[in-house]
This record gives structure tokens, sequence and C-alpha cells, in this order.
């Protein structure tokens, strides 16, 4: 049983078939969440899933699952899978490689005839990526409890359409209740979204668990003056306090190496004339790191440090968390299950932490969880030129394959 691998070419293959739905001309994917798109992009899920006699529910939110019975079919399903949905102009691997690599498990099974305890099922998430409904990894929020049903329902796209009615529209309504049963345990196969495997030249990372990260927003107020008469020790120019923050804020992030982030994604000068003092200034900055310690120090540290450069110039400010998603640490039987298998395949690799979110941070509230990472080109993601080689495809998905069948057991 432990020397049954996957069909690497049969996943490869699905996965350039996934992609000529909403494919763009750069080799990308626009399938974003509950468009006709991403309709297509389940119905052909859902009709691989139907050739190899899973059965398939929809829950409330749309979630799908397909379900492969176990000989002890009253026993907790462990489950796999992430989301077809992708960014705008997003790639072919962020999220369907999870789906579709939890399918070629299926199908590797259904062909060798190999019969697990536990039911195996693979979860296609709603609306993973928020960007067309503002709200990221929102499937797996309503099924774990941590988003209401309702909310998620109200949220609109910049059109106004609802994701109701969206759902509705699509038929993706499903009829079961969008809340988790027991699960015996959950994993996630993922792209790494990040440079350190290919790096390293590494295959196959084991994922412990997901970073601390917050977001705040800095505000900073000035006086609007003409650029000219004004002297500049006569200033109230927030800009002059961003130039102290950004350096300290960097040195802070560099204390926390090589985990610590620290990010200015936004920067807005009011009023974004190039000949007047501004009078406001808008920054946002993104903290993240593994260790919750670390994270809270980092954040106190960022506080201190943006309050002696506002005070230095005597400028009002406010600095507010505006999100917040504490760290996750993954369960150690589910990770010890990803290492003994990539350990019997002989795939090198290392322990890491995940840098962002994914649906596996909800399930994890629930269940028993972890994540296995392959490298991708460049480490790019929400990209159109996202990449990953037919080789790390195909070490991941036989990775995964080994820890379900670890974690759902065979029958003799
Ligand atoms: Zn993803």
């Amino acid at each position: 049983m432990q020397d049954l691998t996957i069909d690497g070419e049969r996943l490869w293959s699905r996965l350039m078939e996934m992609a000529e739905h909403g494919a763009l001309p750069g080799g990308g994917c626009n399938r974003q969440a509950l468009t006709d798109e991403d309709l297509a992009g389940r119905e052909l899920f859902m009709n691989w899933c139907r050739d190899i006699d899973c059965e398939i529910r929809i829950d409330a939110i749309g979630n799908i699952f397909a379900r492969r019975s176990g000989s002890d079919d009253n026993l907790p399903p462990v489950i796999t899978g992430s989301h077809l949905d992708t960014q705008p102009s997003g790639g072919k691997f962020d999220g369907i490689y999870g789906v579709l690599a939890g399918l070629e498990v299926l199908d590797t099974l259904h062909e060798h005839g190999v019969v697990t305890r536990h039911p195996l099922e693979v979860v296609v998430w709603t609306n993973e990526e928020g960007c067309r409904f503002d709200t990221a990894m929102m499937g797996s929020a309503v099924w774990s409890g941590n988003m209401p049903l309702e909310d998620a329902y109200a949220l609109v796209d910049r059109k106004g359409l609802s994701v109701r009615d969206e759902l509705a529209r699509i038929g993706h309504l499903g009829d079961t209740v969008a809340a988790a049963g027991p699960v015996h345990a959950a994993l996630e196969l993922h792209i790494e979204q990040g440079p350190v495997l290919e790096a390293a030249g590494e295959t196959i990372g084991v994922v412990s668990g997901v970073q601390h990260m917050s977001r705040h927003r800095l505000l900073i107020h000035g006086q609007e003056a003409h650029a000219g008469p004004t002297p500049m020790e006569l200033r109230k120019d927030p800009v002059m306090a961003l130039a102290k923050i950004l350096p300290a804020l960097y040195d802070i992030a560099g204390a926390h190496a090589p985990d610590g982030r620290i990010t200015f994604g936004y920067l807005d000068a009011q009023p974004g004339s190039s000949n007047t003092v501004p009078g406001l200034l808008e920054v946002t900055v993104d903290i993240r790191h593994p260790s919750v310690g670390s994270y809270r120090q980092m954040v106190q540290d960022c506080d201190s440090a943006i309050a002696a450069a506002c005070d230095a110039f005597a400028l009002e400010y406010s600095f507010d968390c505006f999100w917040e998603a504490p760290g996750v640490e993954f369960d150690a039987r589910c990770v010890t299950a990803v290492r003994n298998a990539r350990d019997h395949h002989g795939y090198t690799g290392r322990d890491m932490v995940s840098g962002a979110g994914h649906d596996a941070c909800n399930v994890a509230g629930l269940a028993a969880t972890s994540m296995i990472f392959i490298p991708c080109e460049g480490g790019l993601s929400h990209n159109e030129a996202e990449n990953a080689t037919p080789e790390h495809i195909t070490a991941g998905a036989n990775v995964l394959l080994g820890a379900l069948l670890e974690l759902a057991g065979v029958q003799d």
C-alpha cells in the first residue's frame, strides 16, 4: 500500500484543462468566485468525481464535497481540498492544485481498488480569494462557524450582485447545511506562494502552522501649506514623520529576521498635489510573525516608533488595527503523517510556517489539520506567470496520498 503512487500525467493534464476556464492571454486565469467561469470549473470537477462514483453534495454556501466511502462509513471523514476560484489575473495552480491533487488521490485508490477505513472527502471551498466578494476564505469561514451564513450571503460585488443571488444563479446554492460535522483529519496541499523551497532546491514543505498577522491603518494629520513660501521648520508635514517611521519599522522587521515581516502596501498623501505639503497621510502596515511572542513585540515596537516619530514633529496621528488573524499551530499527528509520507518517498524538504492565509486556517479550528507545500517558480503567485514543475506537482500529490492513507487507515 505504501508503494502506491499517483498518475502525475493525469493530474497535470487536468490542471491544464481546468485552466481553460477563464483562460487569459498571458497563460493565467480569471475565474473569480461564482462567475460563469467558476461554474464551468466546478462542473468539470464534479464530472471527474462522478466518473469514479463519488457522492457529491453542495452546502448552503456552495462548498462542494466529493465523498468516497470508507470501509466503516460511519466514521468521520478525512478531508482534503482547497479552492478553484482565482484572482482576476491569477494562475493555474493556487488552490486548484490542492483540489485536483485530492481528486487524483481518489482516482488512484479507485484504480487500485483500495478502500480506506475512514471515508475520504475532497472539498472545493467557495470564494477563497475574496476578490470579487471581499472576504477571503469565505466558504471555509462559514463552514467552520467563523462567519455567519447571512453575512456571507449579503456580500456584494462591484455591480451590487450578492453572494446569495449568484449562488442561486449558477445553481450552487446547495441544500445541505453549511456547517462542519465531525472530521477525523484534514490536509491541504498548496503551492508555497513564496520563494523558500525553490531557493533551497527542496521539494516538500511540511507546514507546521500559519503566521500571526494583522493590518493596521496609520493616519498622520498635518497642515496643507504652499510648497514654496513655507519654510521647512515651520511645516506640519506628515511625510517628515514617515521618513523616520519607515526605517524604524524596517529595523523592527530586521530585529525579528528571518521570520518577521512588515509591509507598507498602501500610501496616500492628501490632497495629492505636487506643490502642497500634505494635510493627511494614510499608510497601511501589515505585520506578521510565526511566533506569537515575537509578533506581539513587533506590534508594540511599531506602536512606540510611530508615536516617537509623530511626537517629534508634534503631529496628531492614529494607528489602528483593522484586521487581525491569529496564527495557527497545526496538529502534530497530521504534521507527522505528512513528514512520514515525504520521508517514505525520499523527497527533500523542510518544516515551515505559511506566510499566507489558507482555508486550512479555518478548518484547523475544528479538526486536526496540516498543510503540504511544493515550490512555485520564483515564489510567484496571484500572477498569470505562476508556475510549478510537473515533478513537484507529482511529488506533492504522492505525499498527499501517503499522508491521507496514514490518517484514514486502510482496510486489511
Ligand atoms: Zn490558495
